[in-house]
């Protein structure tokens, strides 16, 4: 069976130019999609990727990562929507590219679905009420 998943990688500097993903793709036939990419100013390496493939190859690769001391989360817990702060003004509504926020016609309550979000940190510079927080 075909699985797909979202998963944030940190990685330390020492790994940072390895060709890590291209090892996913040879040795256990996975087929990714980087969603971001960066080096930290503590020069740790981020990769926001999806990768797809085979449950087998899926656990298998990332057995792989994890061997290589690459730290694997799921992507859905790296920002978070504090609701408590937020005032449903809908400022991120127009910046988000993967319309993860959406407004209750009725109320006019915006709502925030993690599982559409790409961490591309948009809404976090956006947000006057800095109710969008990132893990990293
Ligand atoms: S970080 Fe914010 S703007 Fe970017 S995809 Fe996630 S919710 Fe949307
Ligand atoms: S910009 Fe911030 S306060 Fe405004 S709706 Fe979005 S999350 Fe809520």
């Amino acid at each position: 069976m075909v699985r797909k998943k979202r998963v944030v990688l940190t990685f330390p500097h020492s790994l940072v130019d390895k060709p890590i993903t291209y090892h996913l793709v040879k040795d256990y036939g996975l087929v990714f999609n980087i969603l971001k990419a960066r080096v930290t100013p503590r020069e740790e390496g981020r990769l926001v990727l999806e990768i797809e493939g085979k449950r087998e190859n899926l656990n298998k690769g990332i057995k792989f990562l994890k061997d290589l001391g690459i730290r694997i989360e799921p992507l859905a817990q790296d920002i978070r929507w504090i609701e408590t702060r937020c005032t449903h003004c809908g400022a991120c509504l127009a910046i988000c590219p993967t319309q993860a926020f959406t407004v209750d016609q009725k109320t006019r309550e915006v709502f925030f679905d993690k599982g559409k979000c790409i961490v591309c940190e948009l809404c976090i510079k956006a947000c006057p009420y800095r109710a969008m927080e990132i893990k990293f």
